[in-house]
C-alpha cells in the first residue's frame, strides 16, 4: 500500500513512531528513539516480528533519529509507501479543533501555544521540524490533543477568575487525552452499534497522567484536566485538584520557591507522592497487598477522586450509555477498577467480578453485570486515529 502513515509522537527527549495503514490501523513498523540529547541516545525499531534497537550517534538528536528511520525506511523499499505524517500536537490552544495541515503560519502557532504547554509544543515542533527536512514534499498534519474538547460549553471551561485573564490571556480549561478519549467513544458507540452522535458516555483515561471526560451525543462537554495537565484527578506524580491556596502556604509559610513547589506539584505528588514508593500503580498494588498502609492510602485517594470526578460529570446528562476505562491503569488495574465501580453503586455500576478478570492485557469488553449501567474496558490507540485524521485530512484537499 503506498497510503501508509507515518505518525510521530516527540517528547523533548524522545521520539516514537509507527507506520501504518490509516484505513485499518495495521502496524507496519513501530518504534521507539529514547535518551535523546544524551550519550545513551538509542533508537528501536519493532519491523516483521523482529526488534532491533542501536545506539545513535553524535549530536543524538531528533533529526539524528527520524535520519536513522529515514534510512531504515529506504533500505526495506518502505519510504515510498508514505503516504503523509501525522504529528501528535499537545497544545492547539482555540485555534485548533481539527486536524491541520502544516504550514509556515500552522509552525508559528505552534510555538506561540508553547506559552500555554512549555514541556510539550516545543519538542512536537522539533519533531516537525525534523520530519520536514527527512521528507522533504510529504505532507505533515497536526493531529492536537486539545481539539477534542474544544467543543465544551463556556461554563464548562471557564474558571471563576477575573473574565479579562480569559479574554486577554487565553487562561480556560483546554483539557487533553482528546485523541483517547475520541477513540474510546467511537469503540463504545460501535459496541452500541448506534451513531457517536447519540451516545452518552464518561470515558476515563488512567495511565501516568490521567482524565476523565463527558462526551454527550459525541461531543467532549466536559473534562478534568485544564489550562496544564495539572488539573483534575489525581495522577502517577501530578497532584490533581489541590486549594490553590496550598501553593501561597508552601510558598509564604514554609519558604520553598515557586520552581520547587512546581516540581512538587508536577513531579513529586500523585500516587508517588502519597505512596512514598513510586508511580508506578503495579508497584504500589504489590506493596498494598502486602500491607503497605502508605501503598493502600495511595490507591485509596486514587480511585475516590477519579471516582468523584465520574459522579461530578454525570450532571451533564439524563441518561447515559456507560462508563469506559482506558490508559495503561485503565486498561489493566481490576483493583483500582473494581474499588471506583464500588464507589458509583448509587449510579447503578456493579462490577461483574470474573468479566472485570477477564478484561486486562489488550482484552475489550464490558465488566459490568448485566442489570447495571455498562462499563467497558477499551484498550485506547490514539497512533490509530492519528494515522486516520490525517489521511481523511488530505483526501478533503483533493
Ligand atoms: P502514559 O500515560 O505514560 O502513556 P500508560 O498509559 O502506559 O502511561 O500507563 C502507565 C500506568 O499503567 C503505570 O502506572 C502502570 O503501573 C500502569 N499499569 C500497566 N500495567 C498494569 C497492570 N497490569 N496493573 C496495574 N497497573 C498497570
Amino acid at each position: 500500500m503506498q497510503n501508509n502513515i507515518l505518525v510521530i509522537n516527540c517528547g523533548s527527549s524522545s521520539l516514537k513512531f509507527s507506520l501504518m495503514n490509516p484505513v485499518n490501523g495495521q502496524i507496519i513498523l513501530a518504534g521507539l528513539a529514547e535518551c535523546l540529547l544524551t550519550a545513551e541516545a538509542v533508537i528501536t525499531i519493532k519491523h516483521q516480528e523482529k526488534k532491533i534497537s542501536i545506539a545513535l550517534s553524535d549530536p543524538f538528536d531528533h533529526e539524528v533519529a527520524i535520519k536513522f528511520l529515514v534510512d531504515y525506511l529506504t533500505e526495506h523499499q518502505l519510504k515510498k509507501s508514505v503516504y503523509a505524517i501525522g504529528h501528535r500536537v499537545v497544545h492547539g490552544g482555540e485555534k485548533y479543533s481539527q486536524p491541520t495541515l502544516i504550514d509556515e503560519d500552522v509552525k508559528i502557532s505552534i510555538e506561540q501555544l508553547s506559552k500555554l504547554a512549555p514541556l510539550h509544543n516545543p519538542a512536537n515542533l522539533q519533531g516537525i521540524q525534523a520530519a520536514e527536512k527527512a521528507f522533504k514534499q510529504t505532507p505533515q498534519v497536526a493531529i492536537f490533543d486539545t481539539a477534542f474538547h474544544q467543543t465544551m460549553p463556556k461554563k464548562s471551561y471557564l474558571y471563576g477568575l477575573p473574565y479579562h485573564f480569559y479574554q486577554d490571556h487565553g487562561i480556560r480549561k483546554y483539557g487533553f487525552h482528546g485523541t483517547s478519549h475520541y477513540f474510546v467513544c467511537k469503540e463504545a458507540a460501535t459496541m452500541l452499534k448506534k451513531p457517536i452522535e447519540q451516545c452518552n458516555i464518561i470515558s476515563a483515561h488512567l495511565g501516568n497522567g490521567c482524565s476523565v471526560t463527558a462526551v454527550k451525543q459525541g461531543k467532549s462537554v466536559d473534562t478534568s484536566l485544564g489550562l496544564t495537565p495539572l488539573e483534575g484527578v489525581m495522577m502517577g506524580t501530578r497532584s490533581g485538584d489541590i486549594d490553590a491556596g496550598v501553593i501561597f502556604h508552601l510558598v509564604e509559610q514554609l519558604g520553598y520557591s515557586l520552581e520547587e513547589v512546581n516540581n512538587i506539584l508536577n513531579k513529586k505528588s500523585g500516587l508517588l507522592g502519597v505512596s512514598q514508593l513510586s508511580n508506578d500503580c503495579r508497584t504500589i498494588e504489590e506493596a498494598a497487598s502486602n500491607g503497605n498502609v502508605q501503598a493502600t492510602l495511595a490507591l485509596e485517594i486514587f480511585s475516590y477522586r477519579i471516582a468523584k470526578s465520574i459522579a461530578s460529570f454525570t450532571c451533564n446528562f439524563t441518561s447515559l450509555d456507560g462508563l469506559i476505562f482506558t490508559g495503561g491503569i485503565g486498561e489493566n488495574s481490576m483493583f483500582i477498577r473494581s474499588l471506583i465501580l464500588s464507589q458509583l453503586a448509587l449510579l447503578n455500576f456493579h462490577e461483574d467480578k470474573l468479566a472485570n478478570e477477564t478484561m486486562r492485557f489488550g482484552k475489550q469488553g464490558n465488566i459490568a453485570q448485566s442489570d447495571s449501567t455498562p462499563c467497558w474496558v477499551i484498550p485506547t490507540n490514539e497512533e490509530w486515529v492519528i494515522a486516520e485524521q490525517t489521511y481523511q485530512r488530505l483526501n478533503q484537499e483533493q
